[in-house]
């Protein structure tokens, strides 16, 4: 595998999708997803210039990356798994975003362990909008809940920046972008609901259909198997 070569492969192919998609250079930001990778291979993509990267496992997260944080402080970390009450401690110590909001009680709980820090965690919701997948919020009503008490004030460590979903695993190319469009429309309607924050992320697009995301407005593709390889799940 290599790494390098993978990431300059999919960041060209990442550019030139903005160009054809009309969207502005830049506008999609690359989250390398180095889960059941170890931190060395983390390092050969920040030699390459990766400053992003995602993790779904907290445990996981927190011990590849402490020391990586420590002598890289360019480097981010977005945990995009879902997140257990009793892991968020050691997720915030280690990340500046958690794509994976899947439920209101989570809020309380990110607000307290940023609040000890005194830091800022950026959340996307996550919306439900795959058949298989049963991660995230079933509907935009929920999410409504979530950004009412944001507006309240009553989570201020707490900064949503937008939207994450998982396409349904399938071949079918018209499923994966009706839920692609579907968390678009979410967001559209979220964000003139409520002018006071600034929803613009998307967060959409993995290695098998992260082109169909691009199309339909990704600003976030999270890509693991394309950069670093096959994940080894019997390690
Ligand atoms: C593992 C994972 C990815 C990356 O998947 P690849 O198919 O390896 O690119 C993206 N998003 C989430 C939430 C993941 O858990």
């Amino acid at each position: 595998m290599d790494i390098k070569e993978n990431l300059r492969d999919i960041l060209k192919s990442i550019r030139e999708l903005e160009k054809k998609s009309n969207r502005e250079e830049g506008s999609v930001k690359l989250v390398a997803v180095s889960k059941f990778h170890a931190g060395e291979e983390v390092l050969k993509a920040i030699e390459e210039g990766q400053l992003l990267f995602g993790e779904n496992r907290v445990q996981e997260a927190f011990q590849k990356f402490t020391p990586i944080l420590s002598q890289n402080p360019k480097v981010k970390l977005h945990i995009i798994g879902s997140l257990q009450s009793n892991k968020v401690r050691d997720a915030v110590k280690v990340c500046d975003t958690i794509e994976s909001v899947d439920r209101i009680s989570l809020l309380k709980e990110i607000e307290k362990q940023a609040a000890k820090l005194d830091k800022n965690i950026n959340i996307l919701f996550e919306l439900h909008t795959g058949e298989e997948s049963k991660a995230g919020f079933e509907s935009v009503e929920e999410i409504k809940e979530a950004l009412d008490l944001l507006k309240a004030n009553t989570y201020p460590h707490i900064n949503p920046i937008g939207f994450m979903t998982m396409a349904p695993f399938t071949k079918d190319e018209q499923l994966i972008r009706k839920s692609f469009v579907s968390l678009r429309e979410a967001k559209e309607h979220l964000q003139k609901l409520y002018p006071m924050f600034n929803l613009s992320e998307l967060s959409m697009g993995m290695s098998g259909d992260y082109k169909i995301a691009i199309e339909e407005g990704s600003t976030i593709v999270r890509i693991g198997t394309a950069i670093f390889g096959e994940r080894d799940y019997s390690k």
